[in-house]
């Protein structure tokens, strides 16, 4: 049976440091499903269609890395998935109380789901989407962050050169 892994998140929009949990996460699933979150709470720069489409363009030599949106619970998109786990990525100790909260929610109310933490790797341990958007922002070189086709779509949108 195939080996699938969701790894949800708001990918607004994704960076190196969401590849890097991406590349590792096929190293021990046959498929991760990046899944683009539609009811975030956060107000979100890149339309739900534009952040899918940065990251298929991504990925579009990666047969094994499914891109999609959900909305609702969570758990319940990846049931619909037939996946088994859940895929998060732990950067600095501010995340883990929040990710420590939902991955027990989602282990009671999902029968059986497991969220498996993959820890950042040491170069991307501070970044995010948020900091990415500041420093385009602010005319600052984001070549280290995030692919070319995100940084283009970045400029375009903040209207930065
Ligand atoms: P969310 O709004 O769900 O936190 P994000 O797009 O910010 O969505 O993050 C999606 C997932 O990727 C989260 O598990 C987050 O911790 C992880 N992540 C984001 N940036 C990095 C990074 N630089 N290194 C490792 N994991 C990361």
């Amino acid at each position: 049976m195939k080996k699938i892994a969701v790894y949800p998140g708001s990918f607004d929009p994704i960076t190196y440091g969401h590849l890097d949990i991406i590349s590792r996460g096929l190293k021990i699933f046959d498929e991760v499903v990046v899944a683009v979150a539609a009811n975030s709470q956060k107000n979100p720069l890149f339309s739900i269609d534009e952040r899918v489409g940065l990251i298929r363009d991504v990925f579009k030599d990666e047969q094994r890395v499914v891109v999609d949106t959900f909305s609702g619970l969570l758990i319940d998109y990846v049931s619909s998935r037939q996946a088994h786990v859940i895929i998060r990525g732990l950067r600095a100790i501010s995340d883990f109380e929040y990710e420590f909260q939902i991955a027990q929610m989602n282990s009671t109310i999902g029968q059986g789901v497991e969220t498996l933490f993959m820890m950042t790797s040491l170069q991307y341990g501070y970044l995010s989407s948020s900091i990415v958007k500041e420093v385009c922002l602010l005319n600052g070189n984001i070549d280290r962050f995030v692919p070319p086709e995100v940084k283009a779509a970045l400029r375009v949108k903040l209207g930065t050169k």
